[in-house]
């Protein structure tokens, strides 16, 4: 099998030579006087993609799973009570986290394929009259459905209702792929992760957090150690980590910021944009449906296709992975075996998409699915013939 062949998963994405190179680093000291230097313009430079001037970045050598336990345990107490909406395998992976913490999990069960429902949250939030919800949770992108929610439309929800809650977001499947703007969102803290958008190796978690998140930890009592913002944000602003940094990541974040910033964020987005509507012409082309709902609910990072009735989405992703080489998301939770998935963030070109829309074609050709061999490329490449740059 070959290792050049591109993973078609929604994370971890492929990741650049320039960063590999960028990581390809000796051990330095990080009690060195020049680790200040290194640290400081990295945090300087995420806050420009979260998009806020007023908050503050904190790292944390974790997966994005740890980014969510370091946003619940800094401001919330156990027993205190937050609202979540269940659309996907991502979104029920953080209510579980919350409800092993001890907090009480306020679940508005949507379809999966739909978005965080705005004028539900604001139902909810206007019955809590003694406003013990203390946080609403949303996942901006649910990787498991390929669905994206407006939370712009949640923040209005909460204002409308004058509710003092925090506002949590994940965003670890659309930050640096997807606009993502914190402070005109009203986000509290926005969760974040290296190995999607940013296109590195997983083991950074990189999180938004803002000053009214930052006021919360002061009665938050969820006991936090290893995620305590506090320890965090005094080392860095003394120049250091409270622990060993992952050292080789921060030098990869800074080369990836520079890529990012070079290629201009609103250009990264458009790309994005233009990959995913290849995908979805392509799907479209190929008779088969998606799961997210509607076209303002339309994931840019990654796409969630049913298969036709009868046909198992497993035995075509592992035929695909076997005979091709090539890596594509499976059906998570109650889609295992009902839909594959097509991740198309981080480092990804209109031919490599399109290398990856006809091994899927081919493998789905091979199982004898009811589709004509070269009519989903097709459809993208005509697409991208005709879209500008
Ligand atoms: C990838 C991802 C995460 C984080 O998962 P880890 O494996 O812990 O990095 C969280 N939320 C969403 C929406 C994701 O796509």
């Amino acid at each position: 099998m070959s290792s050049q062949n591109p993973v078609f998963i929604p994370g971890p994405t492929n990741i650049p030579q320039r960063l590999l190179n960028a990581m390809h680093i000796q051990t330095r000291d990080h009690r060195s006087p020049d680790f200040v230097s290194t640290l400081e313009p990295v945090l300087q430079g995420c806050k420009q993609v979260f998009g806020t001037t007023s908050g503050e970045v904190i790292t944390f050598p974790a997966s994005g799973t740890g980014g969510w336990e370091a946003a619940i345990t800094n401001t919330l107490s156990p027993g205190d009570k937050v609202l979540v909406a269940r659309y996907g395998m991502f979104s029920q992976r953080w209510i579980d986290l919350c409800q092993r913490h001890g907090l009480e999990v306020e679940i508005i069960e949507c379809a999966w394929g739909e978005g965080a429902p705005a004028s539900r949250f604001q139902e909810h939030l206007a019955k809590d009259k003694a406003q013990q919800i203390k946080a609403v949770l949303v996942t901006h992108n649910e990787t498991a459905t390929g669905v994206k929610s407006d939370i712009a439309a949640v923040r209005k929800a909460m204002d409308q209702v004058q509710h003092p809650a925090l506002l949590l977001v994940d965003c670890v499947s659309s930050l640096a792929s997807m606009p993502f703007a914190m402070d005109r969102w009203g986000v509290d803290i926005a969760v974040s992760g290296s190995q999607k958008g940013f296109m590195l190796t997983t083991g950074m978690a990189i999180l938004g957090v803002s000053q009214k998140a930052l006021q919360a930890m002061s009665t938050a009592t969820m006991p936090r150690t290893f995620f305590d913002f506090r320890d965090m944000l005094s080392a860095n602003a003394n120049g250091g980590y409270p622990y060993t940094p992952p050292l080789q990541l921060i030098y990869g974040l800074k080369e990836s910021l520079e890529m990012l910033f070079a290629e201009g964020l609103e250009q990264v987005y458009s790309r994005h944009h233009r990959l995913a509507q290849g995908v979805r012409e392509a799907a479209q082309a190929w008779g088969l449906s998606l799961c997210a709902q509607s076209a303002e609910n339309y994931s840019d990072t990654v796409t969630a296709i049913y298969v036709p009735e009868g046909f198992d989405s497993n035995q075509l992703t592992e035929h695909a992975f076997h005979r091709y080489g090539v890596s594509f998301g499976i059906g998570l939770g109650q889609m295992h075996g009902k839909a594959f998935r097509i991740g198309h963030l981080g480092l990804l070109t209109e031919t490599m998409m399109l290398s990856g829309l006809a091994t899927i074609e081919m493998a789905m050709a091979d199982l004898d699915y009811p589709i004509t061999l070269g009519k989903g490329v097709a459809a993208a490449q005509e697409y991208y013939r005709q879209s500008v740059i």
